[in-house]
C-alpha cells in the first residue's frame, strides 16, 4: 500500500487536528489543492460543504411570491392542474393566505385518486400532510440534516413574525454542493447576471448583494435588505421607476425594468454615465 505519511495533506490534516486555530480546514483545502492531493472539483466540493454551516436558507430559498401554493377548499382537479402547469410535484396548502401554509401535497398522493370513477369527491384534506415550517435563519447544513431525517424533500421558511418568506427543497440545498441540478419539468432558471457586449451587465433585481460582491467585486452592503433590488429601494425609499439611474459607488445602477410592487431588472455600467437622458438621477457613495 502506498505510504501516504509524508503527503502534505496528510501532514496538513494532522496539523489541523493538532494545532486547529492556526490551521483552518479551509487553507488545509487550499493547500492540499495546491500541492495536487486534492482534485480541484473535490476540494471546490469540500470548500462549499464547509460553507453550509454558515449560510442560512433565506440565501438560497424561492421567495414568497414565487410559491406555487392552493388554498385548501382546491378540487383534486385543480391540484392536478397546477401539478401540470408547474411541473412542481409537491404544492403547499394554505388556509386564508400564504402566511398560513397547513400542509403539503404530493403528486403520488394525487394520482391513485384521480383513477377512481368519482376522484372529485374526495377533499383535499385527505390527502395533505403536515408541512415542514423551519426559520428562514436556518443554516442550510442544519436543513439539508432535517431533510434527512424527517424524510421530506420540502420545506416552508418562516420569518421572524412566522409569516412565510420562502420555500427550500432538498435539490435547492444539494445544487449548493455540486452546482445546478435539473429534471426534465425544471424551468430554465433566469440568469441573475448577464454580461453585456458593450461592457456592463444585466443583473436580476433579485440578485443578491453577495452575489454582485463575489461576481462584479462591486460591494453594496445594507443591514436591512439582501438583493439589488431590495438595496435600490431602500435607497430611493420608494420603488424606482423604468429608467430611472443612480450613481453608486463610481457605477451607474439603470432601472431597466420595475413594477409598483419590484424592480425586474438593473443595467450596470462601470462607469458613471453621462445624465443628460436621465434626470431621475440619484447620488450614493
Ligand atoms: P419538483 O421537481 O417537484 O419541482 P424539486 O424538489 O426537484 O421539485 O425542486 C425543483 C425546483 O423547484 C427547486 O428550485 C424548488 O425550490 C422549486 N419548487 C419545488 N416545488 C415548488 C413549488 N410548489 N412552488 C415553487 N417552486 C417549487
Amino acid at each position: 500500500m502506498e505510504n501516504h505519511g509524508d503527503s502534505n495533506l496528510w501532514k496538513s490534516i494532522r496539523d489541523f487536528f493538532t494545532s486547529r486555530d492556526e490551521n483552518p480546514i479551509e487553507d488545509v483545502i487550499k493547500e492540499a489543492e495546491k500541492d495536487g492531493d486534492l482534485g480541484q472539483d473535490v476540494g471546490r466540493i469540500l470548500q462549499k460543504v464547509l460553507s453550509l454551516e454558515t449560510r442560512q436558507i433565506k440565501e438560497i430559498m424561492l421567495p414568497r411570491p414565487d410559491i406555487v401554493c392552493l388554498e385548501e377548499n382546491a378540487s383534486i382537479q385543480e391540484v392536478a392542474e397546477t401539478i401540470i402547469e408547474s411541473g412542481h410535484s409537491r404544492i403547499p396548502v394554505y388556509r386564508d393566505n400564504k402566511d398560513q401554509i397547513i400542509a403539503v401535497v404530493h403528486a403520488k398522493e394525487i394520482l391513485p385518486v384521480l383513477l377512481k370513477p368519482h376522484s372529485t369527491a374526495t377533499p383535499l384534506t385527505e390527502l395533505m400532510h403536515p408541512p415542514l415550517l423551519v426559520p428562514e435563519t436556518k443554516s442550510i447544513k442544519s436543513m439539508l440534516l432535517d431533510f434527512q431525517m424527517k424524510k421530506m424533500h420540502l420545506a416552508i421558511a418562516l420569518d421572524e413574525y412566522g409569516g412565510t418568506s420562502g420555500l427550500i427543497t432538498l435539490e435547492d440545498v444539494l445544487e449548493e454542493i455540486v452546482g445546478e441540478i435539473e429534471d426534465e419539468y425544471d424551468p430554465p432558471k433566469p440568469r441573475e447576471i448577464t454580461v453585456l457586449e458593450d461592457e456592463g451587465w444585466l443583473v436580476s433585481g433579485r440578485a443578491l448583494l453577495e452575489e454582485l460582491k463575489h461576481q462584479l467585486d462591486i460591494e453594496l452592503s445594507s443591514d436591512f435588505v439582501e438583493t439589488l433590488g431590495g438595496y435600490l429601494i431602500e435607497l430611493a425609499g420608494r420603488i424606482p421607476a423604468t429608467g430611472e439611474t443612480f450613481q453608486i459607488k463610481g457605477y451607474s445602477f439603470q432601472i431597466k425594468e420595475a413594477d409598483v410592487k419590484q424592480i425586474h431588472s438593473v443595467l450596470i455600467f462601470p462607469a458613471p454615465r453621462t445624465t443628460d437622458d436621465n434626470p431621475d438621477t440619484a447620488q450614493s457613495d
